[in-house]
């Protein structure tokens, strides 16, 4: 069972932390379930949407068009034990070689 963490954006807005990705309150339906979009839908032209219904996830988020920050900071204080979580937030195989190859060169300057 996932707990659900919520949040506020600067709007005040009521957001939803889901595996580190911040999702906005679009709309809820008549049937009680609530339509959430990724915070980058308009910024970044995320078209990552979520269901939920009674604090419960009904609907997985589809694919996002960008790397997660907050799981990029999360690797980052993960990358002096050089530790890659493969399940970090959703992350796919690529945007993991993409944090990857940057943390090597940062290692490669500082050592
Ligand atoms: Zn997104």
């Amino acid at each position: 069972m996932t707990n659900l963490e919520y949040g506020r954006n600067n709007k005040g807005g009521q957001t939803l932390i889901y595996k580190g990705f911040e999702f906005n309150r679009h709309r809820e339906t008549a049937s009680g379930t609530i339509h959430w979009h990724c915070s980058k839908f308009i910024s970044l032209n995320c078209r990552s949407i979520l269901h939920t219904k009674d604090n419960k996830i009904i609907r997985e988020p589809s694919e996002h068009s960008h790397v997660n920050k907050i799981c990029e900071v999360a690797t980052h204080k993960l990358s002096n034990e050089m530790k890659i979580n493969m399940s970090c937030h959703g992350a796919t195989a690529r945007t993991v070689m993409q944090i990857f190859s940057v943390f090597t060169s940062n290692y490669l300057e500082i050592s």
